[in-house]
């Protein structure tokens, strides 16, 4: 029993205005459990292709777990579609109304007829109590595997699962650990990346690796079960170690943290200081600095210098060399650096100037980057990238390969 689909029911899943979160929470719970959740279908209040699904379903995976339509009305199907996928009848409980009726005559409330349909249980089920609203849950043996029917309302659900669902299942369960590993990338694309990883994380179906790009910013994820903790941990080993050989320095956080607060992290170890001058990044690095809580210890702020003359005119930069070289040169990103370093007192100083596009205002090619970097010892620096992306994507990327630059150098 060591994968799930999950069957959310429900024509509003199918609207534009209602998500189905049900999925979700229950996805975390059964992974806590050790189960995998390989599938996940959203169908709506339709009988005929519910039944499809939960005998499809029933045929891929250990477990099944529906959630919704157990409500009175007639829209909601999940009992009947379980009854002809199983072919199994569905069969009256007067426990299940005796406790309807008593929840109704608590509530000082008629018990409408159409709530009778809710005390028909699959034959051979179990029934599961639920004290938060009339939908009773169901528990069905079938064949080894276990199809579970669960209310809808999030609140209703969570509680059946928590406080009965989970238990049993792990009656049921072999012992299974999780261990994950996150490594987080920077300044690589995704297909280096993985045309280098690959060949270590291929051949291995446990642990599971994903990447997941970002601009210019990959995670791998590597999940690992196991029979105990070393186990997992061991598998994430055989693979996790060999990617950190092959990605060495260019992998920036092992426990999920972003480039602002990795490079916040050093400069705060460091006891130094940093300011910026942007300028095709418009504040984008500045704001992803500062996005990070207690930032006021670094980071002292940053000059907006967007256009040729605010370069000279809040920085000093040399109106004679923007001229020469253009603002999208090594020299302008040097000497925006250097300025911003002597005017406001940091440490470090970094720079950011391009042309994001879609046309070029410099005679530079849309996508060149230039980060520039003053600190207090050697000369300033610069680098030249030729960055990937539309307009927002270009930006988005500068900001990011300026903090991967900054990074480099605290090292
Ligand atoms: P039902 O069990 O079909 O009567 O669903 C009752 C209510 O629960 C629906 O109107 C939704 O608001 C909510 N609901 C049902 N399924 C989900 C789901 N998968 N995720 C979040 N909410 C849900
Ligand atoms: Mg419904």
């Amino acid at each position: 029993m060591a994968n799930a689909e999950i069957i959310a029911v429900g024509s509003e899943l199918l609207t534009a205005d209602k998500i189905d979160t049900n999925s979700l929470w229950l996805t975390d719970q059964l992974n806590a459990l050790g189960v995998e959740v390989r599938r996940k279908l959203v169908v709506g209040d339709d009988r005929k292709l519910l039944a499809e699904s939960i005998r499809q379903s029933l045929q891929n995976a250990d477990l099944v777990i529906l959630t919704g339509g157990l409500g009175p009305t007639e829209d909601d199907v999940t009992r009947e579609a379980t009854s002809e996928a199983l072919g199994r009848g569905l069969v009256f409980r007067q426990d299940l109304l005796d406790a309807l009726l008593e929840r109704f005559q608590r509530l000082n409330r008629k018990m409408a007829d159409n709530n009778r349909r809710q005390t028909f249980l699959i034959a051979g089920a179990e029934s599961l109590p639920n004290d938060r609203g009339t939908a009773a849950g169901q528990w069905i043996d079938c064949e080894g595997k276990v199809l579970m029917l669960l209310p809808g309302p999030p609140n209703e659900l969570q509680a059946m699962f928590t406080g009965q669902c989970a238990a049993k299942l792990r009656g049921k369960l072999p012992v299974r650990v999780i261990r994950i590993r996150l490594y987080r990338v920077a300044g690589m694309g995704e297909s280096d990346l993985d045309q280098l990883i690959s060949p270590v994380y291929k051949p291995y179906e446990n642990p599971v690796t994903t990447i997941l790009a970002g601009a210019g910013d990959i995670q791998i994820h590597l999940r690992a079960h196991g029979e105990t903790e070393q186990e997992a941990e061991a598998l994430l080993a055989a693979v996790g170690s060999p990617i950190e050989e092959l990605l060495g320095d260019r992998i920036y956080s092992r426990d999920g943290s972003n480039l602002e607060t990795v490079t916040g992290g050093m400069l705060r170890a460091g006891g130094a200081t940093l300011c910026v001058a942007e300028s095709c990044s418009g504040g984008l690095l500045g704001g992803r600095i500062t996005s990070v809580p207690g930032s006021s210890d670094y980071y002292l702020g940053g000059f907006l210098v967007y256009s040729d003359a605010m370069k000279t005119r809040l920085l000093g930069v040399d109106a004679e060399l923007l001229r020469t070289h253009t603002s999208v040169s090594e020299e302008a990103a040097k000497a925006m650096a250097t300025s911003a370093r002597a005017r406001t007192g940091s440490t470090f100083a970094l720079s950011v100037t391009g042309e994001a596009g879609p046309e070029s205002q410099s005679g530079a090619p849309v996508g060149t980057v230039i980060i520039g970097f003053a600190g207090p010892a050697g000369e300033p620096e610069a680098a030249t990238y030729r960055l990937f992306g539309d307009r927002n994507g270009v930006r988005a990327r500068a900001a990011q390969w300026a903090l991967d630059y900054l990074r480099r150098k605290l090292r």
